[in-house]
């Protein structure tokens, strides 16, 4: 096990934890974001026993596990191993970055199964040393379309259908490469080593495909890759379905049933109790999704209310009207050590003081990293130095409108804003 220095584009691996405020954190990543309930119990036990049992669902559908020592992280790396949930090589784990839509072949309105896909991409990195040599952010997404789509997500190299085939983007392209299921992870390999040899031409190497792409035009990696590229249909910016609650399946008895994490968190002892619900009320499967939201699949429309009573009482969100859902926030001080705000304490304030509700969105983050949400929300509070910057309608690289705030003066801001109380 190494357990590397947080430099710039490096990313925690099962065999490479990061030090974090709260301990060691290391990252499982299911492949397909596809969990049985007993895989789903065994991650959620190791947690405990290894590390504070707090467990994080990531904007890639993994799973970060919190609170390990440097030698509780080495178990708890073998237990994951000895599962079959990772690789044993640091290099392949490392670049084991492949989300798919998480219905995949429950799916009938999906075109392709994505899972399927994503596997063949997993096996196709897994024989292609060479490739282990990709950025650890490098990410392949597979878009299986259908009832939640991947639309609004972008990765380095994406596939989704197009007009009976498969299509193969480059992030910061408008162009595609078309072909079938068969040829699919041969196609993606043949565009990741072009990254890696355009790159290494360069003097400052591209760490993304979106910096390649800006430095040599898409036609030159297609061109590099072998590979024939037509223009693709420009990507949709509509929304996911909703992901929270009931997921009803064109056709289908079974559906879907998405449980919200409020900050993305889950502890171990509510995964364990959420892998018994998946048995009880469904198939016994849990995904990962990108939302933070794991699924249930399975699920009879009989037993959603059932169902939906059961997560709430584990402190879980089956409500698609929640507005915790509208709150993002990172693990802030003292878990993360680039935090000088508590980050959580400070939304869940926020939030209760001035009654978010589902029109707002509200993103408190640690510092500028922005680890829990990209995108832009109503009010964005950035930390620093033990205060916050304040921006309005933007992302957090936004500019500040207010600077240098204390959690005091921003709830006095936003109450005065809002107004007396009724
Ligand atoms: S945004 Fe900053 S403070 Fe928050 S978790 Fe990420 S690195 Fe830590």
């Amino acid at each position: 096990m190494t357990a590397a220095p947080a430099t710039k584009g490096w990313c925690p691996t099962l065999l490479s934890p990061m030090q974090s405020g709260d301990g060691w954190l290391a990252r499982v990543k299911p492949s397909a974001g596809v969990l049985s309930s007993a895989v789903a119990r065994l991650i959620a036990g190791a947690a405990r026993r290894y590390g504070n049992g707090h467990i994080d669902l990531t904007s890639r559908g993994n799973l970060q596990i919190r609170g390990l020592t440097p030698r509780s992280a080495e178990d708890f790396a073998e237990t994951i191993i000895g599962a079959g949930l990772a690789s044993a090589d640091p290099s392949l784990e490392a670049v084991r970055n492949v989300m798919a839509s998480p219905l995949g072949p429950d799916d009938p309105t999906a075109p392709f199964d994505s899972h399927a896909v994503a596997r063949d991409i997993e096996a196709m990195l897994a024989g292609e040393p060479a490739l282990w040599a990709l950025p650890p952010k490098f990410c392949i997404l597979v878009d299986g379309g259908g009832a939640l789509p991947l639309r609004d997500l972008t990765a380095d190299i994406m596939v989704r259908a197009h007009e009976g085939a498969l299509a193969v983007h480059l992030d910061g392209g408008i162009r595609a490469a078309l072909c079938a299921p068969s040829s699919l992870a041969g196609t993606v390999k043949a565009l990741a080593l072009a990254f890696l040899r355009l790159s290494a031409q360069r003097s400052e190497t591209p760490r993304r495909m979106r910096a390649l792409v800006m430095a040599v035009g898409e036609e030159a990696i297609f061109a590099e890759a072998g590979l024939a590229a037509v223009h693709a249909a420009a990507q949709s910016k509509s929304q996911a379905g909703n992901s929270i609650g009931l997921i009803s399946l064109q056709h289908q008895p079974l559906s879907g049933f998405g449980v919200g994490l409020p900050f993305g968190r889950v502890e171990a002892d509510a995964l364990t109790r959420l892998a018994n619900l998946a048995e009880r009320y469904g198939d016994g499967s849990l995904r990962t999704t990108p939302w933070r939201a794991p699924l249930l699949t399975g699920i009879t429309a009989a037993d959603a209310d059932r169902l939906a009573d059961e997560v709430s009482a584990l402190g879980l969100i089956a409500d698609p009207t929640d507005p915790r859902l509208t709150i993002f926030a990172c693990v802030g001080a003292p878990s993360c050590a680039s935090a000088t705000v508590d980050a959580r304490g400070d939304a869940a304030r926020l939030a209760a003081a001035i009654g978010v509700t589902r029109d707002q969105t509200l993103h408190v983050s640690g510092c500028g990293k922005s680890c829990a949400h990209r995108g832009s929300a109503s009010l964005t509070l950035v930390g620093r130095d033990g205060r916050y910057d304040l921006i309005r309608n933007g992302s957090a690289i936004g500019r500040p409108s207010l600077t240098g705030l204390s959690i005091d003066q921003i709830e006095a801001l936003l109450l005065s804003a809002k107004g007396p109380r009724p």
